[in-house]
């Protein structure tokens, strides 16, 4: 049984490896269910993993855009060093061995990342890989009918609405070929209210993390937005909200954040709490 969801975490990575029984204990605690995010290969199989070992966790595997190309950064909370090789294409074939797991309820995070781009690299075929790439997933959740978890992040060359426009047109593309009839969500929405509006016309809900506790911009349209679409998410270890900034986050933060968004529309936590967790049993099949 579960209260609240934090429906966008990355649990199984090792920021977690040191505590992790004690991390899971406190969320228990707070009869917190919990989603645990895939990345890229090597991390989707192992949020499968973790998710089969663990009552009211579950997964979703795919392949983050950031991913796609070699930026040569390598990030020491997600993944080991001798397994950073950037993954070009989707292979469908390898993620369809992992897309079976009972406990496999989406597909992402996956979308469109145009803020860090590969020295020298042009904009426009850089533009258009992560557009395939998306493609290559929205397509594979059709096939295997689960709803799907966006990443959606602008930069200095394409504002953020820009990233949105174009990931708006790839999903009512598959839409008008019959496809993603579970539809999906916009993890760490930052858009404005009339993106989330234009979302909503698609049928996707959007997902509120910690910057809610920190972004006047994204505080002044959780204000406008229906509870009704919306979800909450750590996405820890990354995104601590206030008063926690700059700590390594953790999924008892989501109750943080059900807080802020109770406290800008002047209703109570359990409201936000019923509201957003009816509407993730709903989005991923959680029973
Ligand atoms: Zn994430």
């Amino acid at each position: 049984m579960f209260s609240v969801v934090d429906t966008h975490s990355h649990v199984h990575f090792p920021a977690f490896d040191a505590d992790i029984d004690a991390v899971i204990s406190r969320t228990r605690d707070r009869q917190i269910g919990l989603i645990t995010v895939g990345t890229k290969f090597t991390t989707s199989k192992s949020a499968v993993e973790f998710a089969e070992n663990h009552e009211d966790i579950w997964a979703t595997i795919g392949l983050y855009p950031g991913h796609v190309h070699d930026h040569g950064f390598i990030d020491e909370n997600e993944e080991l060093t001798d397994e950073a090789a950037p993954e070009c294409e989707f292979d469908e074939a390898k993620y369809a061995m992992l897309v079976v797991h009972t406990k496999v309820v989406g597909i992402g995070e996956f979308g469109l990342d145009y803020s860090r781009i590969p020295e020298g690299m042009d904009i426009e075929t850089f533009k258009e890989d992560q557009r395939k790439v998306a493609r290559q997933q929205l397509r594979f959740a059709t096939r295997f009918n689960k709803p799907v978890v966006i990443h959606c992040r602008g930069g200095k060359t394409a504002d953020v609405s820009g990233a949105n426009d174009d990931m708006r047109m790839l999903i009512a593309e598959e839409i008008a070929r019959g496809g993603l009839k579970r539809r999906g969500v916009i993890h760490s929405f930052t858009g404005t209210v009339e993106d989330a509006k234009k979302y909503a016309d698609l049928g996707f809900l959007i997902s509120i993390t910690g910057i809610v506790t920190f972004a006047k911009s994204v505080a002044d349209a959780v204000r406008e937005i229906p509870l009704e679409q919306m979800m909450v998410e750590t996405d820890c270890p990354y995104l601590a909200p206030v008063p926690h900034r700059g700590k390594r986050n953790e999924p008892v933060n989501v109750i943080s954040i059900a807080q802020a968004i109770a406290d800008l529309k002047g209703i109570a936590l359990e409201e936000v709490a019923r509201v957003t967790t009816e509407n993730a049993k709903k989005l991923f099949g959680l029973s």
